[in-house]
């Protein structure tokens, strides 16, 4: 396999890849067949990892990190680091999908509320076929049912996992199953079930294409204010940083 090229933003490793070249490298990762780890990376995420060493060491340790957001392109581009183009989670899900349905690769989804894991498996097979839903687990488990989770995961023999438990709660988990649940490739992917299952939309195109999606998810769930606070706090330390 070949080197991965990464630029650093805020002690992060960021793939300076595009869609269809992050989505071929996890492809070759699902040919390999060893459990590795792919992170989206947003900027609420970094921002903690600047302060929770943790964070900071399960990006290190992840074998394919992608800038999620218009924040983290620009970060690489001040930073004199230029990547080109965002990879989110949803849109590298869906890329993978594509590709799943083109190998009947098996997938598994992990997360969010009862039955929407469900649904999203049954769009995705719809949309791509070819593509198994090796399996489904909703994201509201117990700490003690957890190794039973673990185990329907790697009873399922999945190519690729895709946790949907929000950040940073899904990677850390990842990193710290990675080897027991013994897929080829585990990816966070936020709220992407929802948004499968139709019970969240996405941003309009038009605003995507003006990098606004962070806008149109903030106008339809005004409760993620709180969370995007960190946005602005984000954006001093990159300007601090990269003068
Ligand atoms: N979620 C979950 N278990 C939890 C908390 C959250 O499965 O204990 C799910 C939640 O239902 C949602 C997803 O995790 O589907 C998080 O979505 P959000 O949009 O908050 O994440 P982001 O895309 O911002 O990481």
């Amino acid at each position: 396999m070949h080197t991965i090229e990464t630029v650093h933003v805020l002690g992060a490793p960021v793939a300076r890849l595009t869609l269809a070249e992050a989505a071929q490298v996890v492809a070759g990762f699902v040919r390999e067949g060893r459990p590795r780890q792919v992170i989206t990376l947003n900027p609420e995420y970094l921002y903690q990892a600047q302060f929770r060493p943790e964070l900071m060491e399960v990006v290190r340790r992840a074998d394919l990190v992608t800038a999620d957001g218009v924040g983290i392109v620009w970060a690489a581009r001040r930073a004199g680091n230029p990547v080109p183009e965002r990879v989110t989670g949803i849109d590298l899900l869906l890329r993978l999908a594509e590709e799943a349905g083109a190998q009947g690769w098996r997938v598994f989804l992990l997360g969010a509320a009862p039955g929407v894991a469900e649904a999203a498996g049954r769009e995705l097979a719809a949309r791509y076929p070819g593509l198994t839903v090796a399996g489904t687990h909703h994201g509201y488990f117990k700490a003690e049912e957890e190794p039973a989770v673990v185990a329907k995961v790697r009873q399922s023999r999945a190519d690729l996992l895709f946790v949907a438990l929000g950040a940073p709660r899904q990677e850390l988990w990842a990193a710290r199953h990675l080897e027991a649940l013994g897929v080829p490739v585990v990816m966070g992917v936020g709220g992407s079930f929802d948004v499968l299952a139709g019970k969240v939309r996405r941003a309009p195109v038009w605003l995507r294409r003006l990098h606004l999606e962070w806008l149109g998810r903030l106008l339809m769930d005004p409760k993620r204010w709180r969370r995007q606070l960190v946005l602005p706090k984000f954006v001093l330390l990159v300007l601090r940083r990269y003068r």
